[in-house]
């Protein structure tokens, strides 16, 4: 993987982080089972820079909580967090409707077996 793919992909992380955090409270391990299921395989060394990065910048912050025994980071998202997602989301929404134009609205329909009566 180049330099530039990386990059690209751990901003796609970064938008995806501040959008759990808008409506949840998150928190590495958790953050990185999530992304794991969208195909992201994080390392930690990775992962809690990126959390602290975010949280430094102000767009997130965290609270530390004692869990089984072992203290957890949670972090949420700022009110400049929360304004930062709003703005990417339309820009989001431009690049993927010309990025992937077959995916964005009518895929599932065309893709769907025509029903025949009988
Ligand atoms: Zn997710």
């Amino acid at each position: 993987m180049t330099n530039t793919v990386r990059d690209i992909l751990l901003a796609f992380v970064r938008v995806h982080v501040l959008h759990h955090a808008v409506s949840e409270r998150v928190y590495g391990a958790g953050m990185a089972e999530e992304l794991a299921r969208h195909g992201y395989q994080l390392s930690p060394g990775t992962l809690y820079p990126l959390l602290h990065r975010l949280e430094q910048d102000g767009l997130l912050v965290s609270e530390s909580e004692v869990v089984a025994g072992k203290v957890r980071r949670y972090y949420v998202a700022t009110e400049l967090g929360r304004s930062a997602l709003i703005e990417l989301k339309p820009r989001l929404a431009e690049l993927v409707g010309e990025a992937l134009p077959e995916d964005k609205a009518h895929a599932p329909a065309r893709t769907r077996k025509p029903r025949i009566p009988r």
